[in-house]
């Protein structure tokens, strides 16, 4: 727990005497990967070596997936009385939060985002996951169905079996609670498989997990590269369902791993270009303030960020500007250590040129830098791009389609309600969208035509965990959060008795 506010050097000296855990967890123990061999992890903060991590393969995943098997058919957890499951859920949570310096520390160090958010968000969000779901273990019911008078059918939800979960690093400990909160309450066993980019945080969850009495075998984590150790969990034939957040570039080889595979099922969470559609008569103080938090936060590291801005002509040179002033007043860039900064390094070297790629493309195209639009603090061997902003984009440009995933929206202006609303559905993502207006009356239609998971109306980003999260059309399918995420790790069985 964090007994007083700490500054950069408290951060920077914990950093430097912080070992973190490198080897697999699996059936309960901390483990080499069967081959001994192991990949650094650098920060990209300024490029400092901050673990060796067991660089996991197929036989890594073999033990993982057969530890969680024989956890699951022996009943050693779905078996357990509910208030029990509960009570170790609960103690789970109980210790991500006593954990918070350290865990926040991980993830700050692992992936660049800045440690007052990682304090305040990722690890409360994370430990609250896994309280949310532990309540769900002793107040769920089956259902009995109508039948005639000498019959009874009981329609029970049963556990699937054995879960992969492969996840990305943007919010590390957030999306693994997403994963394994409803799939564990359910009575799975997991196999997780972190990102090669953020390894260290679901590491350190084993070790909790199991000091809050979670049975070995039944939470795995497994680290590793994408086609070294996701995919053989992926192809698996004794892995009953994957759980995927990342790109839709690789959901999509998940369905085709399902195909090739057992017909597992598959859940994905995928990629994003979210949508702000600003009317004229919208207050423009409280949209671009939703809009620079909504597409800065996390560096625009987060896949529902709202990167394309849809702005009425009569009022899209004024916003612009109103985002442009939120973002150097409020979300200043920084060394993410220091509790000050709001904005830190993206994840690694080749995502930073990416984003500068994409820039340049843009401005290639034929859009206007307004704000932004360059590498900073370059001294400090970390990874770092001003917050940016894209003007004069038109909606065919490849940067108003295609997903950037870093601290750079693009403003596209409109006419007319109908014009913008085609803008604004013209893409393969649909994960979320917001309508800034004053007119209930419009946004109500928006809000039915928006094609997305999530529509805010005057406000983004703003969510809790009793609300499902995902998308519509290549942003995936399945949701994440909400009771409705509990389902989708169950399956209905029917007990028909005749008496
Ligand atoms: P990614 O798709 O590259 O990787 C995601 C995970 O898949 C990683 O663990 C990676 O190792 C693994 N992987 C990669 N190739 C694989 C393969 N061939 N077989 C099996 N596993 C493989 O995505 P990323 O770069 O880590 O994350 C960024 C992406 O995630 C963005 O597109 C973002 O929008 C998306 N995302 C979506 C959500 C959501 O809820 N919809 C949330 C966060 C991030």
């Amino acid at each position: 727990m964090l007994d007083k506010a700490l500054t950069r050097s408290d951060w920077e000296a914990k950093a430097a005497t912080l070992k973190p855990e490198g080897r697999a967890f699996i059936d309960g123990r901390y483990v080499p990967s069967q081959s001994g061999a192991t990949f650094t992890k650098t920060s990209p903060i300024d490029g400092r070596v901050i673990a060796e991590v067991a660089d996991c393969g197929a036989e890594d995943i073999e033990l993982a997936v057969k530890a969680a098997r024989s956890a699951f058919e022996d009943g050693r957890w779905r078996n357990k009385p509910p208030a029990e499951r509960k009570r170790i859920l609960l103690r789970f949570a109980e210790l991500i939060r006593a954990d918070l310096e350290r865990l926040a520390l991980l993830e700050t160090l692992d992936v660049g985002k800045v440690i007052g958010n990682s304090l305040a968000v990722d690890v409360p969000f994370c430990a609250d996951c896994i309280q949310y779901y532990a309540e769900f273990a002793d107040k769920s019911f089956d259902e009995v169905a109508p039948t005639g008078p000498n019959d009874l059918a009981i329609v029970r939800r049963e556990p699937l079996g054995v879960i992969g979960a492969i996840v990305p690093w943007n919010y590390p400990l957030i999306i693994t609670a997403w994963k394994i909160g409803p799939a564990l309450v359910a009575g799975n066993s997991v196999v997780l498989k972190p990102a090669e980019q953020s390894p260290l945080s679901a590491l350190r969850l084993g070790g909790l997990a199991k000091e809050a009495g979670l049975p070995d075998g039944v939470l795995n984590i497994v680290p590793g590269f994408g086609e070294r150790a996701g995919k053989p969990l992926a192809l698996h034939v004794d892995v009953d369902m994957i759980s995927f957040t990342g790109s839709t570039e690789v959901g999509k080889l998940m369905m085709r791993y399902a195909g090739e595979s057992n017909m597992k099922r598959v859940a994905l969470e995928c990629g994003g270009k979210s949508p702000h559609v600003v009317l004229a008569d919208a207050d423009l103080d409280a949209a671009a303030s939703g809009i620079a938090w909504g597409i800065y936060y996390n560096q625009g590291e987060t896949c529902h960020a709202g990167s394309r801005v849809i702005a009425h002509a009569s009022i899209k040179d004024e916003l612009v500007r109103k985002i442009g002033e939120v973002a150097a007043q409020q979300i200043p860039l920084g060394h993410p250590l220091d509790p000050a900064a709001q904005m830190g390094a993206l994840v690694e070297k080749g995502h930073m040129q990416r984003v500068l790629d994409y820039i340049d493309i843009g401005t290639g195209e034929g859009a206007r830098i307004a704000r932004g639009g360059k590498r900073v603090m370059e001294e400090t061997g970390g990874f770092y791009v001003e917050a940016t902003i894209l003007d004069g984009v038109e909606p065919q440009y490849r940067v108003a389609r295609e997903e950037i995933f870093g601290p750079v929206v693009v403003v596209t202006s409109f006419d007319d309600e109908v014009e913008a609303l085609k803008i604004a559905n013209d893409s393969i993502y649909g994960l979320a969208a917001a309508v800034w207006t004053r007119d209930m009356g419009t946004a109500h239609r928006f809000t039915r035509d928006l094609r997305a998971g999530t529509v805010w109306v005057n406000c983004f980003d703003k969510s809790s965990l009793a609300t499902p999260f995902g998308g519509f059309r290549q942003s995936g399918f399945g949701r994440d959060r909400s009771p409705h995420a509990i389902d989708k790790y169950m399956d209905f069985k029917t007990v028909w008795t005749a008496y």
